[in-house]
């Protein structure tokens, strides 16, 4: 792969990936965001949209892939890394995979449903297209308070609306 890969690189994908996750946060959707670029350039973002869309499959990886797609004219993303900040789950595991995509980088793992080391590993299996690479724990902490922040706020509005009656 001659795509270079620094760490600056890395992190200033992530920095965007976390805005689109916070613009999630504030729509109230559980905040997870991703970013494609290609050849370095950001040129796709999206956040979770399952409830604005109503759509279990609206995750932020899923629809950043298909901006990327649409902004390239191909749905083959190549020379593409995506960058989002929760470990994604199958779904978007497969869609990644089917995409080509060679580089994949996240940020906190996801133990309930993570498929790229966590709860299943897709990532190596040559039997389903070249191995991707995976580069994960960037900028976990963000990811990681912004869902706490998220979760913990969920908690106490059911608690205030219990409250009320
Ligand atoms: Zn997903």
């Amino acid at each position: 792969m001659p795509m270079k890969l620094d760490s600056s690189l890395l992190e200033s994908l992530m920095d965007a990936a976390l805005a689109q996750a916070k613009e999630a946060f504030l729509a109230d959707e559980v905040p997870v965001g991703a970013v494609v670029a290609y050849q370095g350039d950001i040129i796709a973002a999206a956040r979770n949209s399952m409830e604005a869309m109503k759509d279990a499959t609206a995750h932020a990886e899923m629809l950043a892939l298909r901006r990327a797609a649409e902004k390239l004219g191909d749905w083959r993303l190549k020379d593409c890394i995506l960058a989002v900040t929760l470990e994604p789950c199958t779904m978007c595991t497969g869609a990644l995979r089917l995409s080509r995509l060679p580089v994949v980088v996240f940020g906190l793992r996801d133990p309930r449903a993570g498929a790229l080391g966590s709860l299943y590993d897709l990532s190596q299996d040559e039997r389903w297209g070249g191995p991707m690479r995976v580069i994960s724990g960037v900028h976990q902490d963000k990811a990681k308070e912004l869902l706490q922040n998220f979760f913990a706020q969920k908690r106490r509005k059911v608690l205030a609306s219990e409250g009320l009656h």
